[in-house]
């Protein structure tokens, strides 16, 4: 029995506000806080036979947090606001004694650039107050890292070649949106591209490198190399991979929309004078693109996330592909939500789930592969995401 702060009143928040309602006999008391409290009352409306509290807070403002911790006193805060406020939600909890879970590493909001430097940076302070933080649980990062333990421990001697493969084969049936926060999503996409090889990073330009990747009950799909940050900490914590790489599937046609949003200065961070104001033309791009909360309704197809593996097992060569398919219309009509939100909100009820009931804890920072992956693949299909693993198949890659 634990009370848990929610922060992020977004698609994300959503679903982990009616997840861990879902939950009672953990998750007794839930507050949901965010920047608009309509947003989480109208959440909190959502949530049916379970009442939850709802509050305004600005995220970037630390005495705020800290007011807003002491009066609702969690044993844990699961952030699932922006990237941008990780580290002054992390220092509230610092302040408090609160523990602290997320699903996207920190960005500064002047640098379009994610890495966990800054978080694990916050390792020693946390050990030092006896209090656990959980890094990137949501699907990937967060499920693909588990997934990766998952194989690594199970299935494999030695895991050597690692390949995240994301497919929505969803149809919202607009021209051009994107499935989570624009400002976050085009950021991460028109990145150079990066993996690791043979102990090192290489880079590539922004959508280089494409395999036709087939996807269980989707098909085959056009995937693209991109960096992704649980990549950063999957090679550090498994150091037998020789190779780890990131692939996401776009269509032309977004293609399409998002190189005409860079060739004219849209997807830019600098700021401009606009009539004596300044504004960032990304932030503004954002308030001119669908709401991803809108999409739902009539969204759909199925996302498709995994991990395609080759290593060896008693001394033979073997593969492995690990993953879940999710249907937009059942997240949908499970929580309101469409289902990339989904497949995040969930891995990130079922982390806080597994510190609560003392699976995983432990005092410092962690990315979820530090932890044990079996009580969450026990539980994780029973909560919405459940998974399929091939064995000794044709990886593509
Ligand atoms: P949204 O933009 O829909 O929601 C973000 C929420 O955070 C909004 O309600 C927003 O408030 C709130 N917020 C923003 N700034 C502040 C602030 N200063 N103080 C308080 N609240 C604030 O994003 P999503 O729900 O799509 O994504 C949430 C998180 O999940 C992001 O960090 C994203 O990167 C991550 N994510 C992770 C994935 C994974 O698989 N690991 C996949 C998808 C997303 P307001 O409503 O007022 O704007």
């Amino acid at each position: 029995m634990a009370k848990v702060l929610i922060i992020g009143a977004g698609g994300v928040g959503r679903v982990v506000a009616h997840k861990c309602a879902q939950v009672p006999e953990v998750f007794s008391e839930i507050m949901l806080a965010s920047r608009t409290k309509s947003k989480c009352d109208s959440i909190a409306q959502s949530i049916k036979n379970r009442t939850i509290q709802t509050a305004q807070v600005d995220a970037e403002n630390v005495p705020e947090l800290v007011a807003l911790i002491k009066s609702f006193k969690p044993e844990l805060l699961i952030n699932v606001a922006l990237p941008y406020q990780d580290l002054f939600i992390m220092d509230a909890c610092l302040e408090t004694g609160v523990n602290y879970l997320d699903t996207a590493n920190y960005e500064p909001k002047d640098e379009a650039k994610f890495e966990y430097s800054w978080q694990w940076a916050y390792h020693d302070k946390f050990k030092e107050k006896g209090l656990t933080a959980i890094l990137g649980c949501g699907f990937d990062p967060g499920q693909s890292q588990i997934y990766t333990a998952y194989l690594a421990k199970h299935y494999f001697d030695e895991i050597h070649y690692l390949d995240i493969v994301d497919c929505n084969g969803g149809d919202h049936g607009k021209a051009f949106a994107t499935n989570f926060n624009p400002e976050i999503n085009i950021r991460e996409i028109t990145q150079n591209g990066k993996y690791w090889k043979d102990g090192a990073w290489v880079e590539t330009k922004p959508h280089e490198i494409m395999r036709r990747l087939t996807y269980p009950n989707i098909g085959v799909r056009d995937s693209y190399l991109m960096y992704h940050e649980e990549l950063e900490s999957l090679v550090k914590n498994f150091p037998t991979l020789k190779q780890a790489r990131f692939w996401m599937t776009f269509g032309q046609e977004y293609l399409t929309h998002l190189r005409v949003i860079q060739n004219i200065g849209m997807a830019s961070i600098e700021p401009i004078l606009y009539k004596g104001v300044e504004i960032v033309p990304l932030q503004f791009l954002k308030e001119t693109l669908p709401n991803p909360d809108s999409l739902g309704e009539n969204y759909s197809g199925e996302t498709s996330i995994g991990c395609r593996i080759k290593g060896i097992k008693n001394g033979k060569e073997k593969t492995a592909y690990i993953w879940n398919n999710c249907s937009h219309q059942a997240a949908y009509d499970e929580t309101g939500a469409q289902g990339v939100s989904y497949t995040t909100g969930v891995p990130a009820m079922v982390g806080a789930l597994m510190f609560l009931t003392g699976k995983w804890q432990g005092p410092g920072v962690f990315n979820v592969e530090e932890f044990n992956p079996d009580p969450f693949m026990d539980v994780i299909g029973k909560y919405g995401l459940p998974w399929e693993v091939k064995e000794d198949i044709d990886l593509e890659l």
